[in-house]
């Protein structure tokens, strides 16, 4: 772009013609954390169902606490990398709770999933080898591949057969396959079965990044893996975040030790940033414990989920085929998608738009999410005013 003016606006303005400008709003808790989801959006009230706080953990007082007994003994700040000197009693805790939590041999932490993602794709797939991304796999996973030099290649979404002709179309031969676990804009599976024979049969990596997963699918809570039956033999890398259903913030991989010491030794994104704060750390590991010793949170999201999408089906609203807390409605074009997330924030719901590039031109929807925190009759509500809205938007 020009360094002028005129070129700025220019670009803003085409983002504003395509009804793709993007708006913060700003929430606040109501007298107290504890409250959520019932919050306000731009002052007024609203009941949060965009949030990815599947178990409703992100404002539990005792996680807050033990962040804020862990800031008054650690303090703020890390004050440096893991290699050099941030790497603390917290940190390798939590590293050692999460290998014990995923069933791996070790666990490794990052800031982000974004960077957590950046540095196994770069790492296992730094030189210029081909990837496979499921068409609809997180932007992290795709800027990854973009930012090692990667040859990629984006296969039909959740389809294993045509994961397998890109690798023959292919010299046969790929690094890396990588996929969501859950995937975060449509809220169904991936077919990791498949993915994983496929990958063995190749001798190539399968990464499951499986932010929505983690905490709530599987008997247990381990997620996406769990739900599908699969060990580490079958899915050798793990990203998960902590930041969706643990409540807090970060990352992490976990895997076969040679594969986490890799990273630990090569993977930039790990190397040259300041670790994440020990508090979050500390934060963490108690939203592990509660998760861990209250699985009605678990059971009651996805209760609250199918109560959602039996109750919706049936008054029409145009869901999307998933049996997870991600609920997506089907909109198509931004105007139909604005107006709506606009009467529903009207009628008390806060449901925040998805518009292009986050998902392709013509498949806008309202990303409805649920939560343990949640109540059946905000539930119902919900749907209630969605039937009306939906039935009501210009087509
Ligand atoms: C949210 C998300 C990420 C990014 O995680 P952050 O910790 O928020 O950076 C990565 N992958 C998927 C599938 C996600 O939904």
């Amino acid at each position: 772009m020009k360094r002028d003016a005129l070129a700025l606006e220019e670009s803003l303005g085409a983002l504003d013609r395509g009804l793709l400008k993007r708006r913060r709003a700003t929430l606040a808790t109501l007298s107290a954390a504890g409250e959520w989801p019932s919050v306000t959006v731009d002052g007024r009230r609203a009941v949060d169902f965009c949030s990815n706080d599947y178990l409703a953990l992100a404002r539990h007082p005792d996680i807050a606490s033990a962040m804020a007994a862990a800031a008054v003994r650690h303090g703020a700040g890390s004050g440096a990398s893991h290699l050099v000197a941030g790497h603390g009693i917290e940190h390798a805790r939590l590293e050692e709770e999460l290998a014990l939590f995923t069933g791996r041999a070790r666990a490794l932490l990052f800031s982000t999933g974004y960077m957590a993602n950046l540095a196994v794709v770069g790492a296992l797939a730094g030189g210029g080898e081909q990837v496979l991304l499921d068409r609809l796999c997180h932007a992290s996973l795709i800027d990854a591949a973009l930012l090692c030099r990667a040859r990629f290649k984006r296969f039909a979404h959740a389809d294993a057969a045509a994961a397998e002709r890109a690798l023959a179309r292919g010299d046969g031969t790929a690094a890396l396959i990588a996929t969501d676990g859950v995937f975060s804009m449509d809220g169904d599976l991936a077919p990791l079965a498949e993915l994983a024979r496929l990958s063995r049969a190749h001798d190539c990596w399968l990464v499951v990044d499986d932010a929505h997963g983690l905490g709530v699918l599987g008997p247990t809570g381990r997620g996406s893996l769990e739900e599908c039956g699969l060990d580490e033999k079958a899915v050798p890398v793990l990203v998960g975040t902590l930041g969706k259903a643990f409540g807090t913030f970060g990352a992490f991989v976990a895997g076969a030790a040679d594969v986490i010491e890799l990273l630990l030794q090569k993977a930039r994104p790990y190397a040259y940033t300041t670790a994440l704060p020990q508090p979050i750390a500390a934060a963490t590991r108690q939203a592990l414990r509660i998760a861990a010793r209250e699985p009605w949170r678990r059971e009651r999201v996805l209760s609250l989920a199918r109560r959602f999408s039996q109750a919706a089906q049936q008054l029409g609203v145009p869901l999307m085929a998933s049996t997870t807390p991600i609920q997506p409605v089907l909109l198509g074009s931004t105007a139909r998608v604005l107006r709506a997330q606009e009467e529903l924030l009207n009628a008390g719901f806060w449901v925040v738009a998805i518009r292009p590039p986050t998902v392709a031109s013509g498949s806008s929807r309202l990303r409805v999410t649920l939560s343990a925190g949640h109540t059946e009759d905000q539930v119902d509500g919900l749907v209630e005013a969605l039937g009306r809205i939906v039935a009501q938007l210009p087509p």
